[in-house]
């Protein structure tokens, strides 16, 4: 029999601590049935190496963008460089981006940044990979203000079935991670037990996790052995209708 293949769908293997052992990272998640990736941006210091991997045969899905973390690091510089990437590469997709409001300092400029972003994946017709942090409301405004049906990834899902279910009307996969290893967060097991499997994703968000930041992308195997185990599902049956999930995107 086959093994289940499974798709990291939200990791950061730009990141230096991953980068610099790419190579048996991905030999050891391979090994776990951990094969294909997708790759978001966090500053415009990432693009380029991004850009050098879109060849690989081990990448879904490559996304430029700047993370509100780093809002300040999006400058006119960076919106043209963008588009023109956008523009050259037709596979790219627009990433990591969004709104925390943890960060209440940085509201204002957060917001002006995912605006600006998300009008380029607009005008590219390109999925975003979504950081929502305390701020679904202001984020499902300005996603209607805009008129983005692009969709994409709502990445690290925390919260309720009911605030997954406002994004999935808005056209967005939930990309569920490392809290369903946590027994305590009830809501999101809940949220990952109940909806409806069509609209789900899995990830790791490496390296970050415990405030340790040495996550690498074969987490997921447990990832995905706790989705199986919550809904009762067979872990060959869960990796088929996840890679149709991300097929559909
Ligand atoms: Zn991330």
């Amino acid at each position: 029999m086959k093994k289940p293949v499974f798709t990291d769908t939200h990791c950061h293997l730009a990141e230096p601590i991953l980068r610099c052992r790419l190579p048996e990272i991905v030999a050891q998640a391979a090994e776990q049935g951990v094969a294909q990736f997708i790759v978001p941006a966090i500053t415009p210091n990432d693009w380029q190496t991004l850009l050098a991997w879109q060849t690989q045969p081990e990448i879904h899905a490559l996304a430029l963008g700047v993370h509100p973390w780093f809002c300040e690091t999006y400058s006119p510089q960076s919106h043209a460089d963008l588009a023109q990437h956008l523009h050259d590469n037709p596979s790219l997709w627009v990433g990591e981006i969004g709104l925390d409001f943890h960060h209440t300092e940085l509201r204002e400029p957060q917001m002006a940044v995912f605006q600006q972003q998300l009008d380029l994946a607009k005008q590219y017709s390109r999925p975003i990979i979504a950081h929502n942090v305390k701020s679904l409301d202001t984020f499902t405004q300005i996603i209607k203000q805009k008129r983005f049906k692009c969709g994409g990834i709502a990445h690290a899902f925390s919260g309720s079935l009911e605030q997954a279910k406002i994004l999935i009307q808005m056209g967005f996969k939930i990309g569920i991670g490392t809290l369903l290893l946590n027994p305590n967060a009830k809501k999101t097991r809940a949220a990952a037990q109940f909806l409806p499997i069509e609209h789900l994703l899995i990830e790791t968000d490496s390296p970050f996790w415990r405030g340790s930041n040495q996550a690498t992308p074969v987490l997921l195997a447990q990832i995905a052995q706790e989705l199986a185990n919550l809904r009762g599902m067979d872990l060959a049956d869960l990796a088929a209708i996840l890679a149709e999930n991300l097929a559909e995107m």
